[in-house]
């Protein structure tokens, strides 16, 4: 292909996009294949000879939108949301052109100092505090991260790090291995999954805070832990809190938290990877009071900040904790600037090496929607959850399992868990919305998450008719 015919395609490719969708609304929402159905529809070759782009783009459609869950269908409700925005996917474009590693200030400039800039603007309309922006006399700053799990891992690592540091230089006769298998790391018993799974990749052990009522963990629960395992021998040093859990989006009480995460040497991560987008507005702020206790903070713009995957935004209260931790320089990478201590090499902020230009698409979406338009969607999404949750109230076979702050409704029909895993099997099979389930308190719940942008409220009373049918036809069946 050369640039004529990419000229050519590249439209056509924009039109593709943009039909599918507009026009996603008339696909099932989830796909109607058995596993391994793919590698029947193609070759087991790669071909030894070019084919046409016609060709392959007829197979677009034949091979790949069968198997394809349409997460931007304005009837997906799983999961929670991921972003997807016209100008991301255009910014996208522009960051394959350019095509830069940035890993490093060298290695383009404008990469890394975009994305400094990018994370200032974000965190200042999250009304971040001072020590996390880096344009001020503060010792943070923001980095993208390609997901929360990745964000969550480098959090933990660098406390680790930290800890072993500081037991260290009080027990220097103390080596590295023992002090890793005293270090116990905390977490919600409701938080995400990846909390865990990065204890088990820092290879530290961690323990479960219980919640209360509302599925959220409060200062005495953690503190009480803490005085166990500091009794037992071991050395607390690690917290990370929820701020919107997966599956009730739940609100950890970090103004308690913090302070004792503070007074115990304990880092404090804070996981906001859903509900971080919503406090760019006001209204929703207060519930990221006490931010200024973490030690770091993470929510996800992919998720519901229109900036479309990967884009996860990391911030550090102090830079080198996360530096420190990681930092090596072989000869190959290094370059003249970087000992002036003006420049930021994110290499050192991450796993990988590479990077691409992310902080392009967050340009794009915030100039082109400005703080207004992203509220307005924050805003219209949140509208959508409570009108859902206004359906399912009126009807009284049904009960709501959690407070409707953001844009999730856990519900289930009052009854057994059965009835309720019965009524998923017949959405999921009916394939005109998709939904996932939870467990709170032993209890099979259903997720509605609003996701789409394109989702408006006659999908909404759309949905409900249909999973009130499914319910009708459920209760018909004689076993019932
Ligand atoms: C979605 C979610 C995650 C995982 O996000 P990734 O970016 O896919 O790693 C982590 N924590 C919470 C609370 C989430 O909702």
């Amino acid at each position: 292909m050369d640039a004529a015919e990419f000229r050519r395609r590249g439209k056509e490719m924009v039109d593709y996009a943009a039909d599918y969708l507009e026009n996603l609304e008339q696909r099932p929402v989830y796909p109607d294949v058995e596993p391994g159905y793919l590698r029947s529809l193609i070759p087991s070759e790669a071909p030894t000879e070019p084919e046409s782009y016609e060709d392959l783009m007829k197979d677009v459609e034949r091979v790949i939108m069968p198997g394809i869950t349409h997460w931007h269908s304005p009837y997906f409700f799983a999961y929670y949301a991921s972003a997807s925005s016209y100008p991301a996917m255009l910014a996208d474009m522009l960051c394959a052109a350019i095509g830069c590693i940035g890993f490093s200030w060298a290695a383009s400039p404008a990469c890394t100092e975009l994305e400094t800039v990018m994370l200032d603007w974000l965190g200042k309309m999250l009304q971040l505090p001072e020590h996390f922006i880096a344009g001020t006399q503060g010792h943070g700053g923001g980095v993208i991260q390609g997901t929360a799990s990745e964000a969550t891992l480098m959090s933990l690592l660098a406390a680790r790090c930290k800890a072993v540091r500081r037991v260290q230089a009080s027990n220097p006769e103390k080596s590295e291995g023992s002090i890793l298998s005293e270090l116990v790391a905390y977490t919600s018993e409701q938080a995400h999954s990846s909390v865990e799974r990065a204890a088990l990749i820092g290879g530290v052990m961690m323990r479960k805070v219980p919640t209360d009522s509302n599925y959220a963990v409060v200062g005495d629960d953690l503190k009480k832990m803490v005085e166990e395992d500091k009794a037992a021998g071991l050395i607390p040093f690690y917290f990370c809190a929820t701020l919107g859990t997966t599956p009730s989006c739940a609100f950890d009480h970090i103004t308690e938290l913090g302070p004792l995460c503070n007074k115990e040497n304990m880092w404090m991560h804070i996981d906001a990877a859903y509900a971080g987008s919503a406090f760019i507005c006001p209204e929703f702020r207060p519930l990221l009071n006490g931010v200024e206790f973490a030690d770091s903070f993470n929510f996800n713009p992919h998720k519901w900040l229109l900036v479309n995957f990967d884009c996860s935004a990391l911030w550090v209260k102090k830079r080198t904790d996360i530096i420190g931790a990681f930092k090596m320089e072989p000869l190959y990478l290094k370059h003249e600037n970087q000992e002036s201590g003006l420049v930021t090499d994110y290499r050192h902020w991450q796993i990988p090496l590479g990077r691409r230009f992310r902080s392009l698409k967050m340009w794009f979406v915030f100039r082109l929607y400005g703080l207004s338009g992203m509220q307005a969607h924050i805003r219209k999404q949140v509208a959508l959850a409570k009108e859902f949750e206004s359906l399912v109230r009126a009807d009284n076979r049904f009960e709501i399992c959690a407070e409707v702050i953001m844009g999730l409704v856990c519900f289930r029909l009052k009854g057994a868990n059965e009835l309720n895993q019965n009524l998923l099997e017949r959405i999921t099979k009916s394939r005109e919305i998709h939904l996932v389930p939870c467990q709170l308190s032993g209890r099979f719940v259903l997720r509605f998450a609003i996701c789409s942008r394109m989702t408006e409220s006659r999908h909404i009373q759309q949905a409900w008719r249909h999973i009130t049918q499914m319910t009708f036809e459920l209760l018909q069946e004689p076993n019932h």
